[in-house]
């Protein structure tokens, strides 16, 4: 009988998967609210990590970013800035953009009618290290529905998606060789590129294959003419907003 209700809990949730991310994921549903590119005129392309900062994981990023001279945007979980507030000041101070992902990357919160503290205290951790408060926000899992970007959109939020999507977050990991072919199918001018520094509760994780990947294919889509911006940048947007803008 157990046995039973696990296989219908997790048919459910195999179910609610497919139609969420089938609905309300990037890049082709969610109703027009996720912008999932930049212009696609100029050679210009943003790389995205989320889920951070984790000491093993954004700290090797950091680092291949710094190696190889590119900026990237970073899609922080509030409760592991709150656990590596000089992570994130490091990323900050490196020339690189914070985006809100969420206190603690519920799918939950972001599907519920009224709940809005999922935002403002993911918004308050990244304000609280940096003085400044992010003008962008990837939802996490993706999942967006037409309420949640009301929220986002009335707190003054570009709702940042993903036209070049990778399996780097699965474990075991893929190898490095597959995700940077995952990369270089999909990137045109304009993409937003969706990678993960991190795990979403884990302040510290060990990775290595996302830093690797961008040692690998900065080079090769810089020899293809690339240039790597921030997505404000790429969108045209200012990347913070000033510490008592509270847009809602
Ligand atoms: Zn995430």
């Amino acid at each position: 009988m157990a046995g039973l209700k696990q296989r219908v809990s997790d048919l459910v949730y195999k179910v609610g998967d497919k139609v969420g991310d089938s609905f309300l994921s990037p890049p082709h549903s969610s109703f027009g609210q996720y912008v999932n590119r930049g212009p696609d005129d100029r050679r210009v392309v943003a790389l995205t990590f989320d889920d951070g900062p984790s000491y093993g994981s954004t700290d090797r990023l950091l680092d291949a970013l710094a190696e190889v001279d590119a900026v990237a945007s970073f899609f922080c979980v509030g409760e592991n800035v709150r656990a590596n507030p000089e992570l994130l000041r490091r990323a900050y101070d490196e020339g690189h953009l914070i985006g809100n992902h969420s206190i603690d990357h519920s799918r939950g919160a972001g599907l519920s009618l009224r709940d809005t503290q999922h935002i403002e205290r993911g918004e308050d951790e990244i304000a609280d290290v940096l003085g400044v408060r992010p003008t962008m926000y990837r939802p996490p899992w993706g999942w967006l529905t037409p309420w949640e970007a009301r929220r986002l959109h009335s707190r003054g939020y570009t709702i940042v998606g993903w036209d070049v999507y990778t399996h780097d977050w699965q474990l075991p990991a893929p190898s490095t060789a597959s995700i940077v072919d995952e990369v270089l199918e999909q990137t045109g001018p304009g993409s937003i590129i969706c990678l993960h520094d991190a795990y979403p509760l884990k302040p510290a994780y060990e990775k290595t294959v996302t830093a690797d990947v961008v040692r690998d294919v900065v080079p090769r889509l810089r020899d293809d003419g690339y240039e790597f911006v921030t997505v404000a940048d790429l969108l045209g947007l200012p990347a913070t907003r000033p510490l008592d803008d509270l847009a809602a």
